[in-house]
């Protein structure tokens, strides 16, 4: 029997006990209709809150939450949904102008799951930019996902500021993205399946130091550093929103530099679920960054990167955007 207990304590990643091995089957309960639906995170008079914005997006219900539970953004809701639970009720609507949105999960309880060159295009715009430590003569397209990670730490809120990190690297790229929310967890999940295992999608920014990418031959360090991912504006769920068919842009400054669909992804986000809970359990909140497309700084000769004073602008139909000026 299965006990998977999704009450754990703030920051602590929640544990099956080895005598109850995840089970896709027994993880899994069908979403109601119910969860048609945005959830914000943001400060309403400088207090951390968590609500429900309107289909409009004019005005957000905040949810009753504990102090501690609204520091966790919309994860205690994507939990209390995925274990079945009913929602924390709503309070009297307040308008969206009157809230300062942060990302929706602040502080994500692991690592964000990414995935590299997952974009033909913009693997081969990669692949031959000479920052790819990861390419091989004719490797240009990966044959299996390409898996790294950006600390919960990177993240930051839609509008926030992405700092440079001056004295340690001037290659800095944007990369906008799709990612998918996990709702109910598991293991093993086969790809058939796995789009039952999304409850929703957000934006993110996969920002990047060029330089720290290629020379450390790995990429978890320079996709970590301190305000490298913005995120937001909201969590959309997956009825509001098809992630595997949507469309995802970026503007540097209004510029138009990536304009593409999600139909275009190398490998989809089935692929995705099922090769990540291959050996990993996943837990509701978890996040995947599912690739950028072409178009990143890297791609122009010569690069075009970011500098203090740009804004980048990162917009997904379905969802929202996020637009941070860089400093
Ligand atoms: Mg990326």
């Amino acid at each position: 029997m299965l006990t998977f207990n999704a009450d754990f304590e703030d920051g602590e990643i929640p544990r099956v006990s080895p005598d109850s091995a995840p089970s896709t089957r027994t993880l899994l309960q069908p979403f109601s209709k119910a969860i048609d639906m945005k959830i914000a995170a943001f400060l309403l008079q400088g207090i951390p809150t968590v609500g429900l914005v309107s289909t409009d997006e004019t005005t957000v219900q905040p949810y009753a939450l504990s102090p501690e539970d609204a520091l966790r953004g919309a994860l205690p809701i994507v939990e209390a949904l995925a274990r079945g639970d009913a929602l924390p009720p709503l309070q009297a609507a307040v308008q969206l102008t009157n809230v300062q949105l942060t990302a929706p999960i602040p502080r994500p309880r692991r690592n964000i799951f990414c995935v590299g060159k997952n974009y033909f295009a913009h693997a081969k715009e990669f692949a031959s930019s000479g920052f790819d430590s990861s390419a091989v003569a004719g490797g240009d397209v990966p044959s299996v996902p390409i898996i790294f990670t950006k600390v919960p730490e990177s993240v930051v809120g839609p509008s926030d500021f992405i700092e440079m990190p001056v004295d340690v690297s001037e290659a800095i790229d944007y990369e906008a993205e799709l990612a998918v929310v996990i709702g109910v967890g598991g293991k093993g999940i086969k790809a058939a399946d796995a789009l039952k295992h999304v409850w929703g999608y957000t934006i993110v920014n996969d920002v990047t130091s060029r330089d720290w990418q290629n020379r450390h031959l790995q990429w978890h360090m320079g996709k970590s550093f301190d305000t490298f991912c913005p995120m937001g504006p909201w969590l959309v769920s997956a009825d509001e929103c098809d992630g595997t068919d949507t469309a995802v842009r970026c503007f540097v400054n209004g510029e138009l530099r990536q304009d593409a669909r999600t139909t275009d992804l190398i490998f989809d986000i089935p692929t995705l679920i099922e090769t990540l809970s291959a050996g990993i359990t996943l837990y509701p909140g978890d996040l995947i960054a599912t690739g950028t497309p072409v178009g990143v700084g890297i791609g122009f000769k010569p690069p075009k990167y970011l500098k203090a004073g740009d804004v980048v602008r990162v917009e997904i139909d379905g969802i929202g955007h996020i637009e941070n000026p860089v400093r």
